[in-house]
């Protein structure tokens, strides 16, 4: 069974872009106006009839156009769109009068058109507006305009239908306008989810950024100081070893920084193998690498010397020749009333009494005394 995070992967990654979007609502448009040319046809409209079937191959090119179009482009859609729904709804307003309800349509154009606005044009957000409540405003101007001329104007056909059927006619438009009104709706409402998630996506992306260090992989000295605060808080007893690559300006200058990186790269790797389970690893500064253990100390000191152990065995190749490495640590159990600075003075006097006598050794509480 695929895991909730892989399904949630899988719809973020499958979400239908903006052509399919507009070609799904140009589709519904489009089959609207086919049942109307069949309904005018019944009707002996034939004004409307032809206007439809234009509206109808108007929408058939759109569906068409739309899969070649440059994402620039698509705007034109809306405006056929938006321009044949008004004129459509006026045009029949004058032939058969405003009881049917074909205006009704025109009050989906208003968030439509301010979907389309902010998503697909290319200019400031303030002109965006202004373009969307400009034909926001030419929509409600048109709807009552409308209005009027059904009340002073009458109509061309004095269609003589029994009010049923005016009345299906009537909830038939209506459906149809809910229908394109919900549909916009959840359209914006996923976009929306959409650019929340991806704005979540690279906030954890940036947040990792900021506390890993881009070379090792390590968390940052900044970040840890999380990890430090939750340990005094939890009062649990830690252990913080500091290790350090011993002579590492001989390694850069005989074999180059490069080498150096790949040195500090597989010494993080191999720390972090035997250390991950039981603590937090930290970039320290330049080579010096330490870690939050939250073992008691005799496994501190075991892990420590394990660490030490695979260091110095471990071949790294440089041009084919095998280089070795070493690293002195200092082990310091934390002690309750202590400060972190205090822990981490423990572990640096430690760690600089190993390099005074000999490196490549672990020292700890025990051999410190
Ligand atoms: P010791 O055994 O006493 O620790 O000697 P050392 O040479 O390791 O110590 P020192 O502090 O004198 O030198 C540390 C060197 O680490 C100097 C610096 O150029 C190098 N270094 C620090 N950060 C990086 C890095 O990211 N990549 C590489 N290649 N070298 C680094
Ligand atoms: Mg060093
Ligand atoms: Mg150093």
């Amino acid at each position: 069974m695929k895991k909730f995070s892989e399904i949630k992967e899988y719809v973020k990654t499958n979400l239908p872009n903006d052509r399919f979007k507009y070609s799904i609502i140009i589709g519904a448009i489009a089959s609207v106006h086919v049942f109307l040319v069949l309904l005018f046809i019944l009707l002996r409209v034939l004004p409307l009839v032809i206007f439809n079937i234009c509206s109808v191959a108007a929408y058939a090119y759109c569906l068409n156009a739309i899969k070649i179009e440059t994402d620039k482009n698509l705007i034109k859609f809306f405006y056929i769109t938006y321009f044949e729904i008004i004129l459509h709804s006026i045009f029949a307003t004058i032939l058969v009068g405003w009881r049917f309800g074909f205006p009704q349509y025109i009050s989906g154009l208003i968030p439509f058109g301010f979907y389309i606005c902010v998503t697909l044009l290319n200019c400031s957000t303030k002109k965006k507006y202004f373009i969307a409540i400009s034909f926001g405003l030419f929509a409600a101007f048109s709807y009552i305009g409308c209005r009027i001329i059904s009340t002073y104007a009458g109509s061309v056909y004095q269609l003589n239908v029994p009010t049923i059927v005016e009345l299906l006619i009537y909830i038939f438009n209506a459906v149809c306008n809910f229908t394109f009104l919900f549909m916009v709706t959840l359209i914006f409402i996923i976009d929306m989810q959409l650019s929340a998630n991806k704005l979540t996506d690279q906030n954890a992306i940036l947040d990792k950024m900021a506390s890993v260090d881009p070379l090792t992989g390590l968390y940052n000295r900044r970040s840890m100081q999380a990890f430090f605060d939750h340990a005094i808080e939890s009062e649990e007893p830690f252990c913080l070893v500091m290790c350090d690559i011993d002579d590492f300006k001989k390694c850069n200058d005989n074999y180059g920084h490069d080498f150096g990186d790949i040195v500090l790269k597989e010494v993080t790797h191999i720390i972090h193998e035997l250390e991950t389970e039981h603590g937090y690893v930290c970039r320290w500064g330049g080579e010096e690498i330490l870690i939050l253990s939250t073992e008691n100390l005799d496994t501190t000191c075991k892990i420590a010397e394990n660490i030490r152990r695979n260091v110095e065995s471990h071949n790294f190749l440089y041009n084919g020749k095998i280089i070795h490495c070493t690293l002195t640590i200092g082990v310091a159990s934390h002690k309750q009333g202590n400060t972190i600075a205090d822990t981490i003075m423990h572990a640096d006097n430690r760690l600089y009494y190993g390099k005074k006598n000999g490196k490549n050794r672990v020292v700890t509480p025990y051999d410190a005394a």
